[in-house]
């Protein structure tokens, strides 16, 4: 099959024979052809030897690799990829267990699916799709994972409305591939969560937190705990399960906080000891009265570009900072970020600033990532992007 060729400059082949999985703009000396988005093309170094073949885009990133040996990328190399990714998860006890219903089928580059996302809620699969060359292949995705899953998929859900490239060629909408559900109840190590794809954020629920939860929870026995960012309670859940005394869930988001008070219903009933605030998550730091001997602090993404990377370390260092202030000694504080240009050492060092700000004797108890569902490739460490830290603060 003849494909465009992009054409690196001399020198700039080096990161592809270490398998790095995308081509920079500034790498193409040139384009031997006509190519639109999400076209296929070969890469070839300067001396005309083969590289690897990907989907092609206008932008920073302008091409996504698919594999480093020629491939005719059909039906059947898709089926391949995503069985991978199926058996991946299967190896992990995921995919027939009843007490956790909800993980990542398919992570992007971590899966060899670069721009692409789905996750499993117990029978329904959301996709999200990050570039136009998966995109425009959401039908034979679609077909693929039924038969993967065998007849027992009840919904397939496409929201990718808002996660392609800014202008990309495609108007795409959200909408079903197949059922019509728009939510379901899961089960995540035996708690109960009700996910609603079509409503919630990114597909619906924070599925990268899943162990780390689990974690966070094993610390809040007899504690008071302030749960910050709680999106639709994930944490105050497990603390409960822990045996917290009190879980206060904040978040500015008022659909997300009704949601953590069904959440708590559905595990503890209507007595448990727990509140739901609409509060933006600094003011509360400044204005609660509660004494809290645990806090937990999960923002969204502070930088999404390298450009605002200072801005991102001020704002964990402020936050941090009001959380250290704020906590009872003896108490622990769970802080994470999930920006991937923000890396371990650098947060580690904001929050760092912020103890040292405080004069408050802290330890590192445990150190956190994300989970083997979120697998990172050795050769795209750009896909590790959760940490977090559990602290002991006196
Ligand atoms: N910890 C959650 C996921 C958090 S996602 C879980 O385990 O499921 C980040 C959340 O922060 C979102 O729900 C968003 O609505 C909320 N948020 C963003 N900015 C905020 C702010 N300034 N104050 C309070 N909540 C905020």
């Amino acid at each position: 099959m003849s494909r465009t060729r992009v054409i690196l400059r001399s020198g700039k082949d080096q990161s592809l024979h270490r398998y790095h999985p995308w081509v920079f703009s500034g790498a193409i000396k040139k384009i031997d052809g006509p190519v639109a988005e999400g076209d296929l093309v070969d890469v070839y170094d300067n001396k005309g030897h083969f590289l690897a073949t990907g989907h092609y885009q206008p932008g920073s990133i302008a091409v996504r690799i698919l594999a480093f040996e020629p491939v005719d990328p059909d039906e059947t190399f898709w089926r391949r990829r995503l069985e991978e990714a199926y058996l991946l998860r299967e190896r992990l006890g995921l995919t027939d267990s009843d007490e956790t219903t909800v993980y990542r089928l398919v992570f992007g580059e971590g899966d060899r699916l670069p721009g692409l996302i789905i996750d499993h809620y117990g029978g329904a699969l959301v996709m999200q799709f990050h570039s136009v060359g998966m995109y425009l292949l959401r039908d034979t995705f679609a077909a693929l994972l039924q038969e993967l899953y065998d007849g027992r998929l009840t919904t397939i859900y496409d929201k990718s409305e808002g996660t392609l490239p800014h202008k990309a060629p495609v108007t795409p909408r959200n909408g079903w591939l197949l059922g019509k559900e728009k939510g379901a109840e899961v089960t995540e190590h035996g708690h109960r969560f009700l996910v609603n794809w079509v409503e919630g954020q990114k597909t619906g629920f924070f599925v990268d937190q899943r162990e780390n939860r689990q974690v966070v929870g094993s610390f809040a026995g007899g504690r008071q705990v302030l749960n910050l960012f709680g999106y639709t309670g994930g944490f105050s859940v497990y603390a409960l399960a822990g045996g917290a005394t009190l879980v206060h869930t904040v978040d500015s988001s008022v659909q997300a906080v009704k949601m953590s008070r069904t959440n708590v219903e559905l595990n503890f009933g209507k007595k448990a000891p727990h509140k739901g605030i609409v509060a933006d998550a600094f003011e509360w730091l400044d204005r609660a009265e509660t004494e809290y001997d645990m806090i937990i602090l999960d923002p969204p993404a502070f930088a999404k570009h390298h450009n605002v990377l200072h801005n991102a370390l001020q704002g964990y260092k402020r936050l941090n900072e009001k959380a250290f202030r704020k906590i009872r000694s003896g108490g622990i504080l769970a802080t994470f970020s999930c920006s991937q240009v923000v890396s371990r050492e650098q947060f580690r060092q904001s929050v760092f600033v912020a103890a040292a700000n405080t004069g408050r004797h802290v330890r590192i108890l445990q150190q956190l990532t994300q989970p083997a569902d979120h697998p990172i490739s050795l050769f795209h460490p750009e896909g590790e992007y959760l940490k977090g830290l559990i602290m002991r603060v006196d």
